[in-house]
């Protein structure tokens, strides 16, 4: 067996080759081409590098946005705009002549945190992902839930009048509060050079209610944060809990977990989507 398992981040791509469905190896990192023309030169260049003379038996790539059902297109990322509606899984398959699947980032990192990670050995697991934008998933049985159109707790409404969020165009989204871009926005700091507590209190009083939303509506016995920011954020998983307990009183707090996999997460959850796929 060989796989080559890409996560495309608005800002670092991570490649890893697997020769098993257990265990990644020789993970490579580097900073996300914006314009999709380069950006594609780029992987092909790096999965040759990663995979020389070796025919690859399947491609799965993670990338932040929606897809069509047949996960083919990437129909919209609003932080890789120049990458949607190109032709990337043909591209990619014609070229090293295996078969392409195209997932949302944030499904493959949760995925991958529900069986390997810090949600091993539960059954209804919710993920949130806090990096330059915010995404996450519900897995359900060590699948990706069943959905229509994909999940977006990022785009979850908190502030009706809250402003319009450019990269959706909506108003008052979560992403629009606690993503990476929002922090740098608001406080003209970076997440990870912050160490004011009194920015963090603040920056779990607004993730809270997201927090909240899916616990009532996705009923998960944990819910995992992962991205940049999560590991970053002082005591952020206490303070959350502490508002869980203190504001949420219609159910029992789900855990709040942070994530363990860390940047492997989205690696490891493509190599579990291909299993599932692979064995059907
Ligand atoms: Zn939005």
């Amino acid at each position: 067996m060989n796989f080559i398992l890409a996560d495309i981040g608005g800002t670092q791509t991570r490649l890893a080759r697997a020769t098993n469905f257990s265990l990644i190896k020789e993970i490579k990192k580097f900073p996300t081409e914006k314009k999709y023309s380069q950006g594609i030169n780029q992987l092909k260049k790096e999965i040759q590098a990663l995979s020389p003379q070796k025919e690859i038996q399947a491609l799965v790539l993670g990338l932040p946005g929606t897809f069509s059902s047949n996960e083919k297109n990437l129909l919209q990322a609003p932080n890789l705009k120049d990458w949607a509606k190109k032709p990337l899984a043909k591209s990619l398959s014609n070229f090293f002549n295996c078969p392409v699947f195209l997932k949302n980032d944030a499904d493959l990192a949760g995925l991958g945190e529900a069986i390997k990670g810090a949600g091993r050995n539960k059954k209804i697991v919710a993920y949130l992902s806090l990096g330059t934008g915010v995404g996450g998933v519900r897995i359900v049985n060590q699948k990706i839930d069943q959905n229509t159109q994909g999940f977006e707790p990022g785009h979850q409404i908190i502030k009706m009048d809250g402003l319009r969020w450019p990269s959706c165009g909506q108003k008052g989204c979560l992403e629009s509060f606690v993503s990476g871009k929002a922090f740098k926005q608001k406080y003209k700091i970076k997440p990870e050079n912050c160490h004011h507590q009194k920015i963090w209190e603040i920056y779990a009083q607004e993730l809270t209610p997201g927090i909240i939303n899916l616990s009532v509506l996705w009923s998960p016995q944990v819910i995992i944060l992962g991205g940049g920011i999560s590991q970053k954020g002082q005591n952020l998983i206490k303070m959350i809990r502490k508002n869980l307990k203190k504001e949420l009183k219609i159910f029992k707090p789900p855990l709040i977990l942070q994530n363990k996999l860390g940047d492997q997460a989205g690696l490891y959850g493509g190599l579990f989507f291909l299993k599932n796929r692979i064995k059907k």
